[in-house]
């Protein structure tokens, strides 16, 4: 069965997949050791590699899963029973990543900020001068706020402190720069289904070289589906792992042609001019965004709920009349915010104008 309706998808992800893409998924199915296949693999590891802004030594490849896979990709190889991990949490993501460090059995301590503010180095420093860690954690693009945190910044601090670094670049790969090698950062993983504009299934993920060395002296990881060494067996030796799928990584890899085509720094400067556009949009409206002006994502806006307004009804409204999906906040943010998305290739003026159009209707006083 097959759905009788298109949305125009704005929300937190999945963002519109272009059709390109989508047809690429119609490719004949080759089995996961078929030469081809593993040749787009070699092509697809470059490219991730070159996405992520990793050193020519990093291992980039693709987890099987969605973005929560990549985090426990990342999560399982850098921690073994024991370590101590400061995990930087000012959001529903950063708080997902502190509970699977204590899952992976780590000695978790965070360094909290209230949920739409970015996060702040100085209280990362004074964490790691009190208690030191030998892992730190981070999300750059909060999607449960739609704060951008200074992962550069907390990355220099983790890195003077020695403590390897983990970043959550779920939905700022493709849409913000990401330039792990230049931030010091060791593990970094997305999903394919936000900035990339593919269908959700696979989490794209990079090892520094730092990482990879830690992960192979500090005896087995606690998971087998995501152990970095078995993962590299495959994707370099060619043994067989799991079964990838053949479909999702046609995707996965036409979107990435879609993105070199475009240019990193070309598709980051029209995500931000369409955020911007919306911003402005809004603020003609009455609206206004959840976090400071110098700390907002490009790909997702945390908009205000007015006084008085049922949030729930104007998302409603939206995919009844309009077939636009926008989403709800999270956590304490439920009913305060919307969470209007606009990555990949749902990032276009006309999405822009499609979006304050069916506000201004919907909102307009009766
Ligand atoms: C969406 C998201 C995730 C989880 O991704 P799934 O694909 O839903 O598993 C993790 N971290 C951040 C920051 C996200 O926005």
């Amino acid at each position: 069965m097959v759905p009788a309706v298109e949305r125009l998808l704005l929300g937190p992800g999945p963002s519109p997949v272009a059709p390109r893409v989508q047809r690429a998924m119609s490719a004949p199915i080759l089995s996961h050791l078929d030469p081809a296949l593993m040749s787009i693999l070699d092509r697809v590891r470059l490219q991730l590699r070159d996405a992520f802004g990793g050193a020519d030594d990093a291992f980039a490849c693709a987890v099987s899963g969605t973005g929560t896979a990549g985090m426990e990709a990342a999560v399982a190889n850098v921690t073994r029973s024991g370590r101590r991990a400061t995990v930087v949490v000012n959001g529903y993501f950063g708080d997902r990543l502190s509970q699977m460090f204590g899952r992976y059995g780590a000695t978790v301590s965070r360094v909290e900020r209230e949920w739409g503010r970015a996060a702040d180095p100085d209280a990362l420093d004074r964490a790691l001068r009190a208690r030191g860690a030998d892992v730190v954690a981070m999300v750059h693009a909060e999607t449960s706020t739609g704060v951008l945190n200074p992962v550069a910044e907390l990355c220099a601090v983790a890195q003077r402190h020695g403590a390897l670094t983990v970043v959550d670049a779920v939905t700022s790969l493709g849409a913000h720069a990401v330039a792990t090698a230049s931030w010091g950062c060791d593990v970094c993983y997305s999903c394919t289904q936000k900035g990339l504009g593919a269908p959700s299934g696979l989490a794209p993920i990079v090892f520094s070289r730092r990482a990879q060395d830690a992960s192979a002296t500090s005896g087995a990881a606690a998971t087998f589906y995501f152990d970095l060494q078995l993962l590299k067996n495959y994707w370099i030796d060619r043994k067989y792992h799991h079964t990838i799928s053949a479909p999702l990584i046609y995707a996965l890899s036409e979107s990435l042609d879609v993105v070199s085509e475009e240019g990193f720094e070309p598709r980051w400067r029209r995500h931000r001019g369409n955020h911007l556009r919306f911003a402005r949009g809004l603020g003609e409206l009455g609206l206004g965004l959840l976090p400071p002006d110098e700390e907002r994502l490009w790909s997702l806006n945390a908009v205000v709920v007015p006084e008085g307004v049922d949030e729930a009804r104007v998302r409603q409204r939206f995919l009844d009349e309009r077939s636009i999906e926008i989403g709800a906040g999270l956590g304490p943010l439920a009913g305060r915010i919307w969470r209007v998305g606009l990555m990949g290739s749902g990032s276009t003026a006309d999405n822009v104008d499609r979006l304050l159009d069916a506000y201004r209707s919907v909102l307009r006083p009766a």
